[in-house]
């Protein structure tokens, strides 16, 4: 990764992107690059071959980085947000007398199990609650107990709590019993690893306005060649037939309807901007130091973090909301928003919280500002201290093994 402190050209490309515009610390969508927003500036012809070229880009670098040497997989992309391109995902590659075991730890577990009742496929749940892990055994245990489970769908990072989930061990558990693995890498795909090579999976899912960092509008699967070709008329829906976009996309080179044109070519911008920076692994680096530099100087500033830290990805973290009584959340954010930062109200049951994301357009220096915002927000509300209620600390003491 280059080294960001000593190099201007490279600090000058973190500075805030427009004039009086927020930065997002939010998980999507998320803050641009000002070359990401300019690349919508032209318009495209849906049937040109210029805009074709584009959609080839798209798929081939996205396939690029999961290292699929084998060409064993394709990359589909589907108008929509990320939950169409769950729906498409769950819809078409579980055959109609399939099974899914849905890991669940959070909103976007739920979602899917949710999109399985709605479909009227059969699925069972693990729920574990709002932020512990699924972990491989007993995956496996489950998988053992009933065979009539087809495929497993994890949940790469739950944004609701910020949590990284096993599934290198839900992997292994779920190959070595034969069934088959999908996942929701939303959030996680393009800043954390997912190779083909050393994770096993059917397919994974992720979208334009995440860790790639283009804008909303579309989304994407990539799946096993073979599994596509297995699921046609699988699907329960039309607009959301993977195996029918692909063919279709295969032979035309285009998308089956109106393909949101500008957020392509944004999209295209920010996978040169992917690659320029120096891969999945330098995205992930800047995310794990934003990260690092938030964590840190919010646990200075006497916050707690929902997670311990091997649980914690670089994605968003989930922070205790103080116990002091003059702190409350919808003031908090207002102060924070007036300082020039969005940030997110927690997803918790347990207990008050907010989030606070690591992705997007900014950088370690970025982070820094939000602490020193965040303990002036205090400061402004007259919270002496930033410690949670005592007894919410006690549910991190589940998360220590
Ligand atoms: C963002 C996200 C989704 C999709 O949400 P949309 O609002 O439909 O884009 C799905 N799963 C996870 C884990 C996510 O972070």
């Amino acid at each position: 990764m280059p080294d960001r402190q000593n190099d201007e050209a490279a600090t000058a490309a973190f500075a805030p992107p427009l004039l009086g515009e927020p930065y997002l610390l939010t998980p999507g969508p998320l803050t641009t690059a000002a070359a990401v927003k300019q690349a919508m500036l032209r318009d495209w012809g849906s049937w040109d071959g210029d805009f074709h070229a584009l959609t080839a880009e798209l798929r081939r670098r996205l396939l690029a980085m999961i290292g699929d040497t084998q060409g064993e997989f394709d990359c589909v992309p589907m108008q929509g947000s990320g939950t169409f391109c769950v729906e498409a995902m769950l819809g078409t590659l579980v055959p109609r007398e399939g099974k899914v075991l849905v890991l669940a730890n959070g909103a976007y577990g739920l979602r899917a199990a949710q999109i399985l009742r709605t479909l009227g496929r059969a699925h069972a749940v693990i729920d574990k609650g709002d932020y512990l892990p699924p972990r491989g055994e007993e995956v496996g245990a489950a998988l053992d107990a009933d065979p009539a489970i087809t495929h497993v769908l994890a949940i790469h990072c739950e944004t609701s709590s910020g949590i990284l989930n096993p599934v290198a061990e839900i992997s292994q558990a779920v190959e070595a019993r034969g069934r088959k693995l999908l996942i929701d890498s939303m959030s996680a795909f393009g800043a954390v690893p997912a190779d083909a090579g050393t994770l096993r999976y059917e397919a994974i899912v992720s979208s334009a306005n995440k860790c790639i960092e283009g804008v909303p509008g579309f989304g994407f699967v990539i799946a096993r060649k073979s599994a596509l070709e297995a699921a046609r008329g699988n699907c329960h829906s039309l607009s959301l037939d993977l195996h029918d976009q692909w063919t279709v996309m295969e032979k035309t080179g285009q998308w089956r309807f109106t393909p949101p044109t500008h957020v392509v070519a944004a999209f295209i911008e920010a996978l040169r901007l992917h690659a320029a920076e120096g891969g999945v692994a330098a995205r992930g680096a800047r995310y794990v130091q934003n990260r690092d530099v938030l964590v840190a100087g919010m646990r200075a500033a006497g916050f707690e973090t929902l997670l311990a830290d091997r649980w914690l990805s670089p994605i968003i973290v989930t922070f205790f909301c103080p116990a002091d009584p003059n702190f409350a959340f919808p003031r908090f954010y207002e102060l924070m928003k007036a300082k020039g930062f969005l940030i997110y109200p927690g997803k918790l049951t347990v207990a008050e919280s907010f989030r606070v994301g690591c992705i997007g357009h900014l950088d370690a220096t970025v982070m820094r500002a939000v602490v020193a915002a965040a303990r002036q927000s205090l400061d402004e509300m007259g919270v002496a201290s930033a410690a949670p209620a005592p007894d919410v600390l006690g549910e991190r003491a589940a998360l220590v093994a």
